[in-house]
């Protein structure tokens, strides 16, 4: 019998072959084909970043079809921290296949779910007494954080802040920041959602955290009042709207006016949870305390999963039948989200994040010391981003970051941008993939800075 030579590319998980390797141009024909069928049966408006057709991924990287192996800077976005088809992940999901699929929590209950409220109970900051309940995406949870909140307050308004992004449904649209292309068109967006301004340190002229919190709270008390105000939501680090991590204290500050005026305090940590900033929560490097917080994307090792945890008092005062969803919880999410969880906990996952972002911040310092047009390195853990900007004005280069982007692409790195000016490149890598590979990777963005 001889062997059949199995294709690298059909078996993705850590096992995957841990190297950057362009055999084909990006995109090369096979992926090129699927471009050209996505354009003929896709709606236009679900875009992507790179035109390539995955086959597999694993550690730190992603296998197209052609056999090109690109490095993984992104996680999907945010997603994978323990890595793509993680092994723990795959036999777990394996195991609930085969048992059962779907019964619906709320027609017949299963234990998987109970086991992640309890887990997330015990993980999320703060030792009052928890309850959570489980969603399917980011966008949904953060709709059922606002719904409780004004269950509970018997309020109406919400401020959410500059540069803010919530997610993509009605009420979480209203929520988000930046017109392009969130929202544009998409109206007429929900009532009774207010901005306030943000903690900018890069951008906001020396404002420490204590003041950038009171202009915040000045304008909460004279353009709403605090007892028409049910919730305050807010990204501890603000993700698609440029990882802008707020002055010291501005946190704190914003938790103890919730506290005194009875609104809730929500954190949105969809993007900053689970081990990605070095702590399970980002909200542990200001030590505050949310009344709830919105976990997503890292939870489950990519199966859709989100919750909302908080203090039992205000996520029990919603009636039965309230809050749900056909899928939400399914068993086979439950079982990755308990697989994931218990991957960050055994593998040191959280020490890793420290890791990598020592990394990330040490190298991107050293190239912003020799290039101007490098306006800020920032970020926490494996949440990290260099804004980019006219080193004679401080302006935004949208047109540089662009350039960047494509070339690290056409070098087999999926490397993801954000920012409301479009101007900040962000590294996510999967929290498994090696000091090899990440310093590889950041060495293609720096020769990108160069060429560009
Ligand atoms: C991605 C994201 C969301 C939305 O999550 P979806 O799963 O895409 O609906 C909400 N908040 C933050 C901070 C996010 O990064």
């Amino acid at each position: 019998m001889t062997l059949v030579d199995t294709p690298a590319t059909t078996t993705g998980g850590p096992a995957l072959t841990q190297e950057r390797r362009l055999v084909t141009a990006i995109p090369g024909p096979r992926s090129q084909e699927l471009m050209n069928r996505k354009a003929a049966a896709v709606a236009a408006g679900v875009g992507h970043t790179l035109p390539i057709s995955v086959v597999a991924a694993g550690g730190g990287v992603v296998v197209d079809a052609d056999g090109n192996s690109l490095i993984d800077l992104g996680s999907g976005i945010a997603v994978t921290g323990v890595g793509n088809s993680a092994p723990r992940v795959v036999e777990a999901v394996s195991a609930q296949l085969g048992a059962f699929t779907h019964t619906c929590f709320t027609v017949s209950p299963y234990e998987g779910y109970v086991a992640v409220a309890e887990k997330l109970n015990e993980l999320t900051p703060g030792d009052h007494e928890k309850r959570s309940a489980l969603f399917n995406s980011g966008a949904e949870a953060v709709e059922n954080a606002i719904k409780i909140a004004r269950h509970y307050t018997k309020k109406q308004a919400v401020v959410a802040f500059d540069h803010a992004y919530h997610g993509r449904t009605n009420l979480t649209m209203g929520l988000t920041a930046k017109n392009i292309p969130y929202k544009n068109g998409f109206g007429p967006f929900a009532p009774e959602v207010y901005r306030a301004p943000l903690s900018y340190p890069f951008r906001d002229g020396g404002l420490d955290g204590r003041e950038a919190a009171a202009r915040a709270i000045t304008m909460i008390e004279k353009q709403i009042g605090a007892e028409n105000l049910a919730a305050i939501i807010i990204e501890p680090i603000q993700g698609e709207g440029g990882f802008i991590v707020p002055a010291a204290g501005f946190l704190p500050a914003l938790v103890e006016w919730a506290t005194a005026n009875g609104v809730v305090f929500i954190a949105d940590e969809v993007q900053t949870g689970f081990a990605r900033t070095g702590a399970w929560f980002a909200s542990e490097h200001e030590g505050i305390v949310p009344d709830v917080i919105v976990t997503a994307k890292g939870i489950a090792g990519g199966l859709p999963l989100s919750a909302v945890t908080g203090r039992a008092e205000i996520m029990d005062s919603a009636m039965a039948g309230g809050l749900g969803g056909t899928y939400a919880g399914s068993p086979i999410a439950c079982a990755a989200a308990l697989a994931t969880i218990e991957t960050y906990e055994q593998d040191g996952l959280v020490e890793r994040a420290k890791e990598i972002g020592s990394v990330l911040i040490g190298r991107l310092n050293a190239l912003r010391t020799a290039d101007p047009r490098i306006g800020d390195v920032r970020g926490r853990g494996a949440m990290v981003a260099i804004e980019l900007v006219d080193p004679a004005t401080g302006a935004p280069d949208a047109a540089l970051t662009n350039k960047v982007a494509k070339f690290a692409h056409e070098q087999g790195v999926i490397l993801l941008t954000c920012g409301t000016y479009g101007n900040v490149i962000r590294f996510l890598p999967p929290l498994t993939i090696s000091d090899e590979l990440l310093v590889e990777g950041l060495g293609v963005v720096a020769e990108g800075l160069k060429q560009a």
